[in-house]
C-alpha cells in the first residue's frame, strides 16, 4: 500500500468525475492554446466574434466530425444548443407532440423521470416501464411500445446509477427513439437511423458544460400546431447553421478539437474497444475483490460509470480516504445512492482504471 501511495505523488490526479469530466491531454493542451493565440490570429476565441471566418469554421467543423463519425445521412441535422441536456426534457415535446398525442417514456433513473416530468406539459405521457422500485439496478425491457405514440425516450446510459443500454434497444415497430445520450454519447457506434433525437450535453465525453448537442431527423418537425418560441425551436437551429445568436463558441470549439482526437483514435468502433478494455479491468476487480460489489444487474452494467459499494459500508469512508491520498479523485457516488462510482468515460486512460482496480485489491489486503 505504501508504495502505491508513494507513487501517486509522481502521477497527476486520476479524474473520475462523472461530469464535467476527464477531456483528453492534448485537447486541455489545444483549448489552452487558443485561449492565449487562436490559429495565430494574435486574438483569444475568446474575444473574437461567433460570424468570423475562424469561429465559423469551427462550428462547421465540429458539425462536420458528427456527421462523419454516426455517419448521419442527409435525414439528420446536427445542432448545438445551449440549456444543458435539461432543456432537450422540455424542447423534445415541445416540437414533436401536440396535446392530444401520446409519447412513450421508459423510466431508468433520475434523469428519465425529470424528462417525464418536464413532457407532461406537452402532451399524453406513458411510461411504459421503470426500474424505480429495485434503485434503478436495471434497464427494463419488458413492454410493448404503443403503435399510436409519436416517439419513444429513452435515457441511453444513467450516469447516477450505472446502467446502459450496451447491447440492446427495443424494437419499437417504427416508432422513433428520442434518446438522451448525455452520459456515452460517441462512446460506441450507434445505429441512428432508430432515432428521431439523440441529445446530449456536451460535458462527458464531448467538452466543457454550456453546449448541448441535438441531432434530429428532419421528418420529426412542423408537426404541431403550438407556437414555438424561435430560441426553442430546433427548425431556428438548423436554419441558421446554430448562429441564430451567439452560440458558446469556446465550448463548440473544444468539442470540435475532442471530435479530432476522437477520429485520430480511430473513430466509435476504436472508442467502444478501448472502453469495453477499461469496463472490464473494473468489474473483474469488484466481482473478485471480496469487500465490494456492483450495484446494478451485469447485463446492464454501464461502460461509462461503474456503480459499486462496500458489503461492509462502515469501511466505505477509510476506501474514500484511502483513494483520494493515492491521488484518486472523483469517486463518490451520486449524493442519492452513496458508495462509489468511477466515471470512465472516453478520454480516461487504462492506466488510470488498472490504478483504481490495484488500489481495491491493496485496499482489500489490508481490510478483509
Ligand atoms: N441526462 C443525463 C443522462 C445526465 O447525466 C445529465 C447530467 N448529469 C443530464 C441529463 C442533465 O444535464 P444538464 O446538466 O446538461 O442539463
Amino acid at each position: 500500500m505504501e508504495t502505491l501511495v508513494k507513487k501517486s505523488t509522481q502521477v497527476k490526479i486520476h479524474n473520475f468525475s462523472p461530469g464535467p469530466a476527464i477531456l483528453p491531454a492534448s485537447v486541455i493542451k489545444a483549448a489552452g492554446a487558443g485561449v492565449l493565440n487562436f490559429n495565430g490570429t494574435g486574438l483569444s476565441i475568446l474575444e473574437m466574434s461567433h460570424r468570423s471566418k475562424d469561429i465559423v469554421a469551427v462550428v462547421d467543423e465540429a458539425t462536420q466530425s458528427l456527421k462523419d463519425l454516426l455517419g448521419l445521412t442527409s435525414d439528420y441535422e446536427v445542432v448545438w444548443l445551449t440549456g444543458g441536456a435539461s432543456a432537450q426534457f422540455f424542447m423534445a415535446p415541445m416540437n414533436f407532440l401536440n396535446e392530444n398525442e401520446k409519447a412513450a417514456y421508459v423510466d431508468t433513473g433520475t434523469w428519465s423521470s425529470k424528462a417525464i416530468d418536464a413532457a407532461k406539459q406537452f402532451g399524453n405521457i406513458e411510461v411504459l416501464a421503470s426500474s424505480k422500485e429495485t434503485t434503478y439496478d436495471h434497464i427494463p425491457r419488458k413492454y410493448k411500445v404503443p403503435k399510436d405514440a409519436k416517439y419513444l425516450h429513452l435515457t441511453s446510459n444513467n450516469t447516477i446509477y450505472g446502467t446502459e443500454y450496451t447491447n440492446w434497444y427495443p424494437e419499437t415497430g417504427g416508432v422513433p427513439i428520442v434518446c438522451d445520450m448525455s452520459s456515452d454519447f460517441l462512446s460506441r457506434p450507434v445505429d441512428v437511423s432508430k432515432f428521431g433525437l439523440i441529445y446530449a450535453g456536451a460535458q462527458k465525453n464531448l467538452g466543457p458544460a454550456g453546449v448541448t448537442i441535438a441531432i434530429v431527423r428532419k421528418d420529426m418537425l412542423g408537426t404541431v400546431t403550438r407556437q414555438i418560441p424561435a430560441m426553442l425551436d430546433y427548425r431556428t437551429f438548423i436554419k441558421e447553421k446554430s448562429m441564430y445568436n451567439t452560440p458558446p463558441v469556446y465550448a463548440i470549439y473544444v468539442c470540435m478539437l475532442t471530435l479530432r482526437w476522437i477520429k485520430g483514435m480511430g473513430g466509435l468502433e476504436a472508442m467502444e474497444k478501448h472502453n469495453r478494455k477499461k469496463a472490464n479491468v473494473l468489474y473483474k476487480e469488484i466481482d473478485a475483490n471480496p469487500l465490494f460489489k456492483g450495484n446494478v444487474e451485469k447485463r446492464d452494467r454501464s461502460l461509462m460509470n461503474v456503480c459499486f459499494t462496500m458489503h461492509n459500508r462502515d469501511l466505505e469512508p477509510l476506501f474514500a480516504q484511502f483513494a483520494k491520498e493515492n491521488g484518486v479523485s472523483g469517486i463518490e457516488g451520486h449524493r442519492s445512492v452513496g458508495g462509489f462510482r468511477a466515471s470512465i468515460y472516453n478520454a480516461m486512460p487504462i492506466k488510470s482504471v488498472k490504478f483504481l482496480a490495484d488500489l481495491m485489491k491493496a485496499f482489500a489486503q489490508k481490510h478483509a
